[in-house]
């Protein structure tokens, strides 16, 4: 491709543009054609640098903006990201390779935190306590935590920044984005409406980079707190970097969703769920469902007969192909890796019943395509079952009893979201209660809490306790300042001589 048709995305710093001063670049692709479309810059520490003091010069403005007006930023920028939806869903989709319906998801989801965002005064009301003690009154208050950073994975370039900096920011604080740079673009283009919306130059900046640009952030003095989200290897390093620099960290890693069916489930509508849960995005999102455990030998031969049979009617195709139901994976090297765990399913013994190597979508043979997979007898012990996977290949794992059902998430490293099929009440209540997983879905493929409440999972899908959006996400993004006061009865000012042991209201 000719080097001089190549865009060049910029960092977004102080409310302005900046074009890249490290003199390092990465290749933004177009999944579709396999074409580079872009060039990403890679930021250096001074670009880190420039970035964290636009923020500090931004921040005490900001927290002094009365809640209510904070709010009413994050009104508009709501406005403006459904009159420009379809714009940033074509643009989200050309640099992912999600269809384009996929990429308007990923965009509302993160939307409906901002709605969240909008009753911010609500939710940083404080507490208080009249007459804790003669005279005495008591009050807690959430004031924001200063310069915060987020960094974020390519698999919701929309959503998860919004995760993060719509809360961030609602609170008081400035924040600092360095999203994936492999699609770079749409994060851009949020900062820019957040500017239009009313936020001041310097509350939201975004800086593109990788592993140098991530651990300037981490270990600047002055950015207070990091969210992180992405793989687990990543999400541990940028916990235990964080950690020694004293910062406040919630790191989200990956994960292996398990979708259990019971043999009673509706199975129909259990194939559907679960084939739009396992190849919906490519398999890229971390709340998909790659693993299917049927339970019972019956239960297992109807979903398997089903299943393939609906796998027979997916249509793969490019993202702005309405009648597509999942597009390209990210990256070549992204669908090197899937193929190549696909043949360890197939070395550790596993049966592979729908092999979607090789696939060519017709007029796309560049493009990163992968096809619908399925394999049977997948085991606990291989390792195919014990990775993330990260694309459209599901495994079945078949098993005897609910007992041996649960056991499965339960001990697998990972523990993001499971969902279990059935029409048994107290069965799914029972699983609920005991599975060892952060988010349950029942008869519900992908269970993404709502923005209200919040996003988190359990062992190595998340580092740090506190989840991303909803009232944890307020409590990470501040901290609590608690006020103890007396105001003596007029006449009764002196209240005795000075005390040596520790205050009771006693
Ligand atoms: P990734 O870990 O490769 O990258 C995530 C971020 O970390 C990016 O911004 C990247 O630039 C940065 N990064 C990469 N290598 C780094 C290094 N060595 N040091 C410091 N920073 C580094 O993840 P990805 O491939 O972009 O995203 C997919 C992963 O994210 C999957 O594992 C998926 O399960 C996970 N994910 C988890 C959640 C969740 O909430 N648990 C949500 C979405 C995605």
């Amino acid at each position: 491709m000719n080097s001089l048709a190549v865009r060049e995305v910029r960092h977004f710093i102080g409310g302005a543009a900046q074009a890249g001063a490290s003199g390092r670049f990465g290749d933004v692709f177009n999944p579709n054609t396999g074409q580079v479309q872009a060039k990403v810059p890679l930021a250096n520490v001074s670009e880190i640098e420039l970035a964290v003091q636009s923020a500090l010069k931004a921040q005490p403005g900001w927290a002094a903006t009365n809640p209510q007006r904070r709010a009413r930023v994050m009104f508009d920028f709501k406005r403006l990201l459904e009159v420009h939806m379809n714009e940033l869903a074509e643009l989200l989709s050309s640099e992912h390779g999600k269809v384009v319906a996929d990429s308007k998801g990923d965009i509302q989801r993160g939307l409906e935190v901002i709605e969240f965002a909008c009753g911010i005064p609500h939710a940083l009301k404080g507490e208080y306590t009249e007459g804790a003690g003669p005279g005495i009154d008591v009050y807690s208050m959430r004031q924001p935590l200063g310069v915060v950073a987020g960094i974020t994975p390519f698999n919701f370039p929309a959503m998860i920044p919004m995760w993060m900096f719509g809360v961030a920011i609602a609170c008081g604080n400035a924040f600092i984005l360095k999203p994936s740079e492999r699609d770079p673009s749409v994060p851009v283009r949020l900062a820019e409406l957040m500017m239009e919306a009313g936020a001041p130059a310097g509350v939201l900046n975004v800086v593109h980079g990788d592993k140098q640009a991530v651990d300037a952030l981490i270990t600047h003095p002055a950015v207070k707190a990091i969210s992180f989200v992405g793989s687990s290897d990543i999400a541990n390093y940028v916990y235990e970097l964080g950690a020694r620099h004293g910062k406040r960290v919630q790191a989200m890693g990956g994960a292996k969703n398990h979708g259990i069916i019971l043999p009673d489930a509706d199975l129909d509508q259990a194939v559907k769920d679960i084939s739009g849960a396992a190849f919906g995005s490519a398999g890229e999102r971390c709340m998909a469902l790659p693993v299917v455990v049927p339970v019972g030998a019956k239960t297992a031969q109807a979903f398997r007969e089903k299943m393939t049979a609906e796998i027979e009617t997916l249509q793969v195709g490019i993202s702005t192909d309405q009648g597509a139901h999942y597009g390209p994976v990210v990256s070549a090297a992204h669908k090197a890796r899937i193929e190549s765990y696909i043949q360890m399913g197939v070395d550790e013994g596993a049966e592979l019943v729908v092999d979607g190597r090789g696939f060519q979508l017709q007029g796309h043979a560049e493009g990163f395509f992968v096809g619908p997979s399925l394999f049977d007898h997948v085991t606990p012990k291989m390792k195919s079952y014990q990775d993330e996977i990260f694309g459209p290949v599901l495994q079945m794992v078949r098993a005897e009893t609910l007992e041996e059902a649960v056991a499965l998430p339960s001990q697998h490293m990972y523990g993001n979201g499971v969902a279990i099929f059935t029409r048994n009440g107290r069965a799914a209540r029972d699983f609920a209660a005991r599975v060892e997983v952060g988010m349950v879905g029942i008869n519900v493929p992908i269970p993404v809490p709502v923005a209200y409440h919040t996003f988190g999972g359990w062992k190595r899908s998340a580092f740090g306790d506190t989840n991303q959006h909803g009232m944890e996400g307020v409590k990470f993004f501040t901290r609590v300042k608690t006020v103890t006061a007396r105001w003596p009865e007029a006449g009764l000012e002196g209240h005795g001589d000075s005390s040596f042991v520790i205050p009771t209201m006693g």
